[in-house]
């Protein structure tokens, strides 16, 4: 029979890593982390891409400057991690249409402006229709027709809903954001964490709590413990499991429950929704989009919604890479997810050449990242819906029995968020630290009876 260990935590994300160093540094020394794929990070993961190193996953430490320090920002402060901020505010001046003409900056403030106006509109209507007011007339928001007008209303609903509603990221933490840039990677982070508590040799863990390669499919509990089964067949045993995989992730079969989890666990998890966001990196010989500080951001307004809407020129960050980044999300990240990379190319390079005309030359190279795909996240981040009650985060959040949950999802105020994570680990062992600490009194309240 396999040895029992005191924990198990399942995932190795900067949630996963967090929840294991709190338990370490307060005495609990012998954990497992088990983790599916063969590296530390999860949806934080750097690639080498046209000489530099760029991150498919998180990129931006959001929320800096502000009242209160984010712990991300101070990570990456410890870590002296080079960062560039970020100005998203100029890039509705550079809204392209598809001749190439870029739209008066008149008539693009007034489309923005009305797009706000149009999303406040629409979430008081949608508060209250919550509170089934129905005595309250209300003024239908106008639906996003021309292409300016969809290209803003993606820009407002995928990337900035900080502009229609408070965001607690930018409330508590303040409203500027940098794009990390540095060869060691975003996820030098969570290398610099697991240092700390892991043993570590010349820049790898070599630390037999951490094991890589082992994809959790069944979790059994009991009263008296779990035991959790891996693809591989192996079986470990521990008091407690914390289990941290993405909403995608519990939304799908990879893992079985037995017992299986109660009906309203199930049904909170299902309500979550999940947002897929997918960054395509193309790497060009040389740079003909116009670059500078406010020429960061560009948009391309086209018929359909999303359809390469929101690009990113990463020579501010990594000057002389001639690299551009093209975002999409949702519908449009599933469709291209499904293509070929030269078919996903050739659609970019034609809507490029919408904008910069017919003579730019052809990528050399194109990344396309598939977080939908892949059975490890099955999606980028939670996107709860915006009028949604507070109840789902908890009972997604609640311990079944030995089973804690932790990770991005289980954050009500920061989930979306690399910080979301971060401080769902530090939460979720502390709670189980408390858990452990009570069941020790019971133990010995009982031993005293007899
Ligand atoms: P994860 O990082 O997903 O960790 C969970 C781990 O569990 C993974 O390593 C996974 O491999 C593992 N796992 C899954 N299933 C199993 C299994 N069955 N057995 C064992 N292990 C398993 N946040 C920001 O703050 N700023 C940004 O700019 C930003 N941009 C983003 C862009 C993209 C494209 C994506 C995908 C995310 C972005 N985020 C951003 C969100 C941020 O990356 C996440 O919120 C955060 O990294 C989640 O950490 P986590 O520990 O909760 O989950």
């Amino acid at each position: 029979s396999p040895s029992r260990s005191s924990v198990i935590i399942v995932g190795a994300g900067i949630s996963g890593i967090a929840a294991a160093k709190v338990l370490v540094q307060l005495g609990i020394e012998d954990v497992v982390i088990l983790e599916a794929s063969d590296r530390i990070g999860g949806r934080i993961r750097k690639e080498n891409f046209g000489s530099v190193s760029v991150e498919l996953g998180a990129g931006w430490i959001a929320g800096v400057g502000g009242k209160e320090s984010n712990p991300v920002w101070e990570l990456a402060a410890q870590s002296n991690l080079r960062t560039c901020f970020s100005d998203y505010s100029n890039a509705r001046y550079n809204i392209y249409d598809r001749s190439g003409k870029i739209f008066p900056s008149g008539i693009a403030a007034d489309s923005y402006k009305k797009a706000v106006d149009s999303a406040i509109q629409k979430l008081k209507n949608e508060e209250a229709n919550c509170v089934d007011d129905s005595s309250k007339t209300m003024d239908p928001p106008s639906t996003p027709k021309t292409p300016i007008e969809l290209a803003i209303d993606f820009i407002l609903h995928d990337f900035e809903m900080a502009e229609v509603e408070p965001i607690s990221t930018y409330v508590d933490f303040g409203e500027r954001e940098f794009l990390v840039a540095d060869e060691r990677g975003y996820d030098y982070l969570l290398y610099k964490m697991a240092e700390d508590f892991l043993f570590t040799y010349e820049g790898r863990i070599l630390d037999s709590r951490l094991k890589l390669n082992k994809v959790v499919r069944e979790i059994q509990h009991t009263r008296s413990g779990v035991a959790v089964i891996t693809e591989d067949g192996c079986l470990y045993e521990a008091n407690y499991v914390i289990l941290s995989v993405s909403i995608g992730v519990l939304q799908s079969d990879l893992i079985a429950f037995n017992p299986p989890l109660p009906r309203w666990k199930s049904e909170a998890i299902e309500k979550c929704d999940v947002m897929v966001y997918t960054k395509i990196f193309l790497k060009f010989p040389h740079k003909f989009w116009p670059s500078g500080p406010e020429k960061e951001f560009f948009i391309y307004a086209h018929e359909r919604r999303g359809y390469y809407t929101f690009w990113q020129d990463m020579d501010s960050a990594y000057p002389g890479s001639n690299i551009l980044v093209v975002t999409l999300t949702n519908g449009e990240s599933k469709r291209v997810e499904a293509q070929s990379d030269e078919e996903t190319l050739k659609e970019a390079m034609g809507v490029l050449r919408d904008m910069f005309g017919p003579n730019i030359p052809d990528a050399t190279d194109i990344l396309v990242p598939r977080w939908w795909n892949n059975r490890f996240q099955r999606g980028s981040y939670s996107n709860y819906p915006i009028v949604s009650n507070v109840q789902v985060v908890d009972d997604i959040k609640a311990p079944i029995g030995r089973i804690f949950f932790t990770g991005e999802h289980t954050s009500a105020k920061f989930n979306g968020y690399v910080h979301g994570g971060y401080l769902s680990g530090i939460d979720t062992s502390k709670a189980l630290l408390e858990e452990m600490r009570k069941e020790k009194e019971r133990k010995s309240e009982s031993q005293s009876l007899l």
